[in-house]
């Protein structure tokens, strides 16, 4: 077993996930997860996720509209977001982005939530973890444009479910942007995945379950959970050529690096 394991992103507070959420934090603690970063995509599940870092201690909490969830987005949400993030558990903001994959009607509803996001973690010296789908110029000019202190220009934060190219690697960790893969990893189809997963440098790479969805193989099409991290860390460490326990303590330390937990 594999020690030290982190899953950087599940949506605990997810309904599929919650009704059960005291098995799934034990289960994942037997499998060797050691942190859960709950992550959230609107009010309710912010204030969820809080709930459940102040609970369990392995389980901390990112707070944050996500780009799906745009549509009563408003001034206020800011300030609400904001106090959440007051909370000693929250350790970043997300998850936020933009989402381009049905269209482009709400996108600059979408840019303006997300900047006024990005702006707010800048402003709480908070990492954020972004989603990116069908947006790769967009995001990247996005949090360029943003300025962040010191503290945060080599933990800007992470692309979550990373699925892009070398280049948009490249780009993301220029930014200070890790990338953390997910268990299309696993998938049949995904060699230039795991191409772009054996040479992206290994201190900027994490791991996640994006739970409760993306179960990765052999548990694909159940509902995922934070202990199947596991699967993603044994696929990484076969394209890196390196043992599973190594890939755990780095991607584990990279975590903490980015989030700051002890
Ligand atoms: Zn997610």
């Amino acid at each position: 077993m594999p020690a030290s394991l982190t899953d950087s992103h599940a949506h605990l507070a997810d309904p599929t996930l919650f009704d059960s959420v005291v098995d799934v934090v034990e289960r994942a603690a037997r499998a060797g997860v050691e942190h859960i970063l709950a992550v959230s995509i609107d009010l309710p599940s912010c204030a969820a996720s809080v709930a459940l870092a102040e609970r369990f201690p392995t389980v901390w909490a990112a707070v944050g509209v996500h780009p799906s969830e745009v549509a009563g987005y408003d001034g206020q949400t800011i300030e609400q977001l904001s106090r959440l993030a007051e909370h000693p558990r929250v350790v970043a903001i997300g998850e936020i982005g933009l989402d381009y994959h049905y269209g482009t009607s709400n996108a600059s509803l979408q840019q303006s939530a997300f900047r006024a996001q990005l702006e707010l973690a800048a402003s709480l010296d908070l990492p954020v973890v972004v989603h990116n789908r069908d947006a790769d110029d967009d995001v990247m000019r996005t949090i360029r444009s943003v300025a962040r202190g010191p503290d945060l220009e080599d933990r800007t934060g992470v692309l979550h479910c990373f699925s892009g190219n070398d280049a948009l690697a490249a780009r993301a960790i220029d930014q200070g942007l890790f990338v953390s893969f997910a268990g299309n990893l696993t998938f049949r189809r995904a060699d230039s995945l795991r191409e772009t997963a054996a040479c992206v440098p290994l201190e900027w790479i994490l791991t996640e379950t994006d739970s409760p969805y993306l179960a990765p193989v052999p548990v694909r099409g159940r509902t995922n959970e934070p202990s199947n991290v596991r699967f993603v860390v044994d696929q990484l460490a076969e394209v890196r050529e390196i043992t599973p326990e190594s890939a755990a303590r780095a991607t584990s330390a990279n975590a903490s690096r980015l989030f700051r937990w002890v």
